[in-house]
């Protein structure tokens, strides 16, 4: 808590917010410190790690509303969406959004680079298996004219292999004694980066250019020719033995009881090796759950099936989705036929909020209070209160949707009952970063033919370039020559074997302690350690920066019922957002908005 009260950004950061309905209000082409930028969780982590209830007598706005919306990511998106779909298109909603963006974890990030604009993402990323929504999924990406097949040819499968471009591993001079990079992933995490190539030398050489011990590189190669059938031999199991020992045994179990691993630095590669496939490092995984996140120690496989390519990304990820929504529900926001018409088409931040519409959504507004107007099972309407530069607001409506993070909930909701209160304060998220960067060219990763380079001494554990997506008259990055994004993801651990929540507690606190300088001197370390001097220079080449905190991350639900019982219809306010099903993904978000409305009746 101490060192939860150092990063805590102080009001007067919360009340510097720009006014959103200024016409050159752009979101997307901030850089700097973006995601959870500073003060936008002020008033929440008021209220959770201060107890603060009292922000002062709010004004009450003379607007009301039959639906308020808590949270402007997908989820809420959807739920204002979908109140419409049922109740009519004339009913008024407001979408109340704490951060400077909407969106949520769906967000824009652009980088102009010698005046060509590239756009990039701050986190959800790409959508997963859209094929697969059902019948409801179906209609909606129709509605919102969002059309898959379109992917097949603004996906450019073949960039990766007409540049050579595939999975190294870069290590870092700092940790692993020398700065060095070889042309093997030593896991399969570049296999989710659909037409990333993979491996260029043998596991043979692999291991023995790991800037590693002697016994290290023995370790290694045990670990690069590892699978199913190694632990099978080893520990002479049948099959149906096998299955009830990989799902019984841990990761490290793995690592040290069948391949007798135990050298620290190949154990650090081992933890760092799952990335952001899972939200933890491989310390806190089971055999199976490992694999499955791509851990080295297990042969390369496809991830996704050939028949349900994983490609359906827009260039500004998931972004591209939520602009469709926002499109859709207040056309004046934007000129475009369809979704991919959105990706260049000019963004008017100043649409959002106009009195005469009926979807409003405000922006860095944070829900300090929700409560039903007199006895909750007989009320006729919810009292909303928020936080806008530093001055509180009050509106009503006949409904409230909470579309955010579940963990905050109960500070918000004061009438909620005991049971369902404790539940959503065990509702957690992975704290994760994802941070892109505008590279004036790329010509260093060219000559290294690095797609992705797993970096598992340095804070960012990958470095990779952007998705190769090209849609609505936006061109993805033709030659080394041109400016591009590259995206470096960070998935912070605590210390290593503690139990989950306290990892994830840990990293937090650490990470929100961090200021702009101190990442852009871990890129600045990173990208010039691993790049040839002569091809990259960090202070000449790199254009700009955003890093993408993400202090609540992937959704990962509490123990048993919990998520259930939290997700509890209460009268005239119910509960949306990944984290009430619990799942990191867009389409359940957009589900649980859908489950959230039909619950208001
Ligand atoms: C880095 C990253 C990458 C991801 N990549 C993918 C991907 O590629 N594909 C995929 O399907 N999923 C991905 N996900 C999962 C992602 O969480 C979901 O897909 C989806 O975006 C979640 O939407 P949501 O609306 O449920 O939650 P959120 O996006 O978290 O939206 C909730 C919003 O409510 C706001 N809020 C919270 N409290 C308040 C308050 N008191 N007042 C007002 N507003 C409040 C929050 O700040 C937030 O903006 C990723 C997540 C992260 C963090």
């Amino acid at each position: 808590m101490a060192a939860g009260a150092t990063m805590l950004p102080n009001r007067t950061q919360a009340a510097n917010v720009l006014d959103a309905k200024d016409p050159s209000y752009y979101p997307p082409s901030r850089t700097g410190l973006r995601g959870s930028h500073p003060g936008s969780n002020t008033y929440a982590h008021a209220m959770a790690l201060d107890g603060d209830t009292d922000f002062g007598p709010a004004t009450t706005l003379n607007e009301e509303y039959d639906l308020v919306v808590v949270g402007g990511g997908i989820s809420g998106l959807a739920a204002a969406y979908y109140y419409q779909q049922k109740h009519g298109q004339d009913k008024k909603v407001l979408i109340l959004e704490n951060h400077d963006d909407f969106g949520g974890h769906a967000r824009r990030n652009e980088h102009t680079i010698d005046g060509k604009l590239r756009i990039g993402y701050g986190g959800t990323q790409t959508l997963v298996d859209p094929q697969h929504w059902g019948k409801v999924g179906q209609d909606l990406l129709d509605d919102l004219g969002i059309d898959l097949s379109r992917w097949d040819t603004a996906y450019d499968l073949d960039f990766f292999k007409r540049h050579n471009l595939g999975a190294v591993m870069y290590f870092n001079k700092q940790v692993f004694g020398e700065d060095k990079v070889v042309r093997h992933p030593y896991s399969n995490h570049y296999n989710y980066i659909q037409g990333c190539m993979g491996a260029k030398i043998s596991n043979e050489e692999a291991a023995r250019e790991a800037p590693v011990s002697e016994k290290g590189k023995e370790q290694l190669l045990r670990i690069l020719n590892g699978g199913y059938h190694v632990i099978k031999k080893v520990h002479n199991l049948t099959d149906a033995e096998l299955r009830q020992f990989t799902r019984t045994h841990s990761y490290y179990d793995y690592l040290k009881d069948t391949l007798g691993v135990g050298d620290p630095l190949v154990i650090r590669m081992a933890r760092m090796s799952a990335l952001d496939w899972g939200s933890l490092g491989t310390d806190m995984m089971g055999i199976r759950g490992a694999d499955g996140a791509g851990a080295m120690g297990f042969p390369p496989r496809p991830v996704y099936d050939p028949d349900n390519p994983y490609i359906h990304h827009f260039p500004g990820g998931n972004a591209g989705f939520t602009r469709a929504f926002v499109k859709r529900m207040i056309p004046d926001v934007a000129v475009g036929n369809n979704a991919e018409e959105l990706v260049m088409a000019a963004f008017h931040y100043d649409e959002l909020d106009k009195a005469g519409n009926a979807v409003r959504i405000r922006l860095n507004s944070t829900v300090v209070n929700v409560h039903h107007e007199g006895d909750p099972a007989n009320a006729s309407e919810v009292s909303v209160t928020y936080m806008n530069n530093n001055k509180a607001y009050r509106v009503r409506a006949k409904g409230v949707v909470m579309a955010c993070y579940n963990v905050i909930i109960p500070y918000i909701c004061s009438d909620l009952p005991e049971e369902q209160a404790a539940a959503l304060k065990l509702q957690t998220k992975s704290p994760l970063q994802y941070t892109s960067v505008g590279l004036k060219n790329w010509r260093a990763f060219k000559e290294l033919e690095i797609g992705v380079a797993m970096s598992p001494g340095n804070m960012h554990q990958n470095a990779m370039m952007d998705f190769p997506v090209s849609m609505g008259g936006y061109e993805y990055t033709r030659s080394p020559e041109d400016p591009c994004i590259i995206q470096m993801v960070h998935c912070p651990y605590g210390e290593e074997g503690a139990p989950e929540e306290e990892q994830y507690s840990e990293a937090r606190y650490a990470m929100l302690n961090l200021q702009f300088q101190d990442y852009e001197d871990e890129i600045r370390s990173h990208l010039s350690g691993m790049l040839p001097k002569d091809l990259f220079n960090f202070d000449r080449d790199v254009a700009s920066i955003s890093v993408n905190r993400w202090a609540h991350g992937y959704a990962n639900g509490g123990p048993g019922d919990s998520t259930k019982i939290g997700r509890q219809p209460f009268h005239r306010i119910t509960v949306a957002n990944s984290d009430s099903a619990p799942g990191a993904d867009s389409w359940v978000a957009v589900e649980m908005a859908i489950r959230a409305v039909n619950e208001l009746g």
